[in-house]
């Protein structure tokens, strides 16, 4: 079985969930975990969690959704950590690409959850967007206690090896399978498999040759598919070690 380590099934693409969870069951994804990103969604994956056995949640505010933050948001945040499914605290982090003239508000959000987490003894998902310098400088001075995840990973495997030094894995998506993500190949490639778990980020990114189209969890096999190819490894190996590893991080 598979694991989807980082879907957004709290998204209004997803008009009928129970659908979207039994195709992920009959393609063999068996576990997912919805990722919030603001305070609202993630309230609304609660919800979806505590409908479905199988779906876990993380909770957190996106570096995108900073400027809306309210001050409250840490204690919001800690509240709904006392519901049993959240798995982590994300998906948090750095994103510069749309805009970063917020970037001091971006790292103090950031920063705030990654000690929301340690307190909490959690683990965080980063997403880091054309921000990798930053986010490695922060995470060297606010490490997570717990082994954390770097979610639709695209920096360097030079950088990879710095935050594994970290105690960070991290996930890939429907990116491994476009012709034109050869940085992320060569990445996969050289990373060792017990640092790698597979991801949807769905509805977006869906998997070629769904490419375009609305991304669901059951895409999954497909990633594994093509990351089998990219290491020369049986499919079958794929799984067990990407379910293994998100089984151990998340206590699922
Ligand atoms: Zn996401």
């Amino acid at each position: 079985m598979f694991v989807d380590v980082h879907a957004h099934l709290n998204d209004e693409k997803f008009e009928d969930i129970e659908k979207v969870v039994e195709r992920a069951k009959n393609a063999n994804v068996e576990k997912i975990i919805t990722a919030g990103f603001d305070i609202e969604s993630s309230l609304k994956n609660i919800e979806i969690a505590k409908k479905y056995e199988d779906v876990f949640v993380t909770v957190g505010v996106h570096p995108e959704m900073v400027d809306e933050v309210e001050e409250n948001y840490l204690e919001k945040l800690k509240e709904m950590c006392k519901f049993e499914k959240v798995v982590a605290i994300g998906e948090i982090g750095l994103d510069y690409h749309f805009k970063d003239d917020n970037k001091e508000l971006q790292k103090k959000v950031f920063i705030e959850q990654i000690e929301l987490a340690n307190l909490l003894n959690l683990p965080i998902v980063v997403h880091s967007r054309d921000a990798m310098g930053d986010t490695l400088e922060i995470l060297k001075e606010h490490t997570p206690v717990c082994p954390s995840l770097l979610h639709c990973y695209s920096g360097s495997i030079e950088s990879a090896n710095e935050f594994i030094k970290l105690g960070f894995s991290f996930s890939f998506g429907g990116v491994v399978t476009f012709n034109n993500a050869k940085n992320v190949v060569k990445v996969v490639e050289n990373l060792p498999i017990e640092k790698i778990m597979l991801e949807t980020d769905c509805p977006y990114m869906a998997p070629v040759p769904y490419r375009g189209k609305i991304n669901e969890p059951c895409f999954v096999p497909l990633v594994a598919k093509k990351i089998a190819e990219i290491k020369n490894i049986e499919i079958e190996k794929i799984e067990e070690k990407t379910t293994k590893n998100a089984k151990k991080m998340f206590k699922i």
